[in-house]
């Protein structure tokens, strides 16, 4: 628990179980160490030993492969110019993954995830395009060296054009039969979007891994959680199951590794902790996305969440005065619920139901929610610091109720280790029934994964074809997680 009895008593596993090194100075992040485990109940997820020693061989060879060491300014070397192919051509030791940023912030979050274990996997270093705000969200991730990537890197004035009609797309290479065994192009841009052809989701097929394995400088723009299609290819396979026993928990363990908030975003979690949840006996979170053309506050969503709530036990009814059986001078319980929405109706309302009428079970019910930013701002650095912090701070709560396919919640309850209620998708402005459904398993889904299978099995669901997967429950068909 989070109140100050208990503090005391538990000693701070400052590192995670291992998971993190201790190789960094504490004041420049106070969210890295010991600060976020004050907040945080111990994780009954452990890192497997692999994990960690896998971790500790990265951060060397990231320090040997990043920015402003001899091996990068070779790899850099000419890399755009004399593009077409290498063949025999040095170009260095190293291979490089550069993560572009597209799409909100939950996105961002998990495909970092993603392209990280990828290279973990693959042996190379995961750069990350700082155009945008990542350093004023995030702590550098490993130590001695940077994963941003320098702003005179060659590439980056083309990335606003790479897209599927780029000669240098996966997919439109395959197209293209621009393929062959005696040409390795120098860099690669990956599309591993919600949309992308079938063509360039071949990336998870291993023979087409083979290729783009000799590449080295690939380029990601994604913005689904691609782990579960990991599992696809059976050479990456056992290596997989070394790293992460526990399957469900991959996104739990590289967001705890990867994702530290900076000083700046750390005080608006810890600041609004202290305030609002510290001193609750429970914590429940709602988190509540609208995907809806004219989006806002909806009557059928408002139900649909009170009869989640209710049905599961997170919330209790209200009575009238008379029913009330509560004897004021008991020891009341006070559940701290903190809703994160961009619209601000949604707490109102249920801030004002249980002011105006008592609980059934006497619970006094107090409703918070940070912000109400009304439209998504990505880029725009205050904003994006508010969505970091609310979604850290829901990972800090008992219980959580997060909506279908939304990555915001995917990221909140996969970063506490929690099995979130999922709010099933209205359709045709009711609300459906059941409201939502528990979830098997801690790990965010894998949106739009393959609707293919590789060679022999090509034509089938990755759903069938993909070991220890299932489909997610708030995305049936066309989703699929870890569990
Ligand atoms: P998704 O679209 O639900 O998958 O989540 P994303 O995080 O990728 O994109 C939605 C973006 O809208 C967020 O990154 C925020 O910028 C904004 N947003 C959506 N919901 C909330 C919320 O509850 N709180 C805050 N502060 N911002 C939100």
């Amino acid at each position: 628990t989070i109140n100050g009895s208990s503090e005391s008593k538990t000693p701070h596993d400052k590192l995670l179980g291992g998971l993190l090194t201790a190789d960094f100075d504490e004041r420049s992040c106070v969210s890295r160490y010991y600060q976020s485990s004050l907040y945080r109940k111990p994780s009954p997820y452990k890192p497997s030993q692999y994990l960690i020693s896998k971790l500790r061989s990265y951060e060397k060879l990231h320090k040997r492969c990043g920015p402003g060491t001899d091996a990068y300014k070779e790899a850099t070397k000419n890399l755009g110019h004399d593009d077409e192919n290498y063949a025999n051509k040095h170009v260095g030791e190293c291979k490089y993954i550069v993560w572009v940023a597209v799409y909100g912030l939950g996105n961002r979050i998990l495909t970092i995830a993603s392209v990280f274990l990828y290279a973990l996997l693959t042996d190379r270093v995961v750069l990350v395009d700082q155009s945008k705000d990542m350093s004023d969200l995030f702590c550098e991730p490993f130590p001695g060296t940077s994963w941003l990537l320098p702003n005179d890197f060659p590439l980056t004035k083309h990335f606003d054009g790479y897209g599927r009609g780029y000669s240098r797309c996966y997919g439109t290479m395959l197209n293209n039969h621009a393929i062959s065994a005696n040409s390795t192009p120098r860099h690669l841009y990956l599309d591993i979007l919600h949309d992308s052809r079938d063509e360039d989701k071949m990336f998870f097929c291993q023979k087409d891994q083979t290729m783009i394995d000799k590449v080295p400088w690939l380029v990601f723009k994604t913005n689904v959680y691609f782990v579960p299609s990991l599992w696809f290819n059976p050479t990456l396979r056992p290596e997989l199951m070394k790293l992460f026993p526990q399957k469900e928990a991959v996104f739990h363990h590289l967001a705890r590794y990867l994702f530290h908030p900076t000083n700046q975003v750390w005080g608006m979690i810890t600041r609004y902790h202290k305030a609002h949840l510290a001193r609750a006996d429970e914590t429940l979170g709602i988190q509540i996305r609208v995907f809806a053309d004219r989006a806002g506050y909806f009557q059928h969503v408002m139900d649909q969440i009170l009869s989640c709530t209710q049905r599961e036990k997170l919330l209790p009814q209200v009575v009238t005065q008379e029913e009330s059986k509560v004897n004021v001078s008991t020891n009341q319980k006070l559940k701290a619920v903190l809703v994160t929405s961009l619209y601000p109706e949604y707490a109102d309302r249920l801030k004002n139901m249980f002011w105006e009428r008592p609980s059934s079970t006497g619970e006094i019910i107090e409703v918070y929610q940070p912000s109400g930013e009304r439209v998504q701002q990505t880029d725009k650095k205050i904003h994006d610091q508010k969505a970091l912090a609310e979604m850290y701070l829901l990972s800090l709560t008992d219980n959580i109720v997060t909506s279908a396919r939304s990555t915001f919640g995917y990221v909140a309850h996969s970063l506490g280790g929690l099995k979130p209620w999922l709010l099933y998708q209205p359709k045709d402005l009711t609300a459906p029934d059941p409201p939502c459904i528990r979830s098997t398993s801690i790990d965010p889904c894998h949106l739009t994964p393959p609707s293919h299978g590789c060679d022999a099995d090509w034509g089938t669901y990755s759903g069938k074809v993909v070991p220890f997967v299932r489909d997610c429950e708030d995305r049936e068909h066309d989703g699929i997680k870890l569990f």
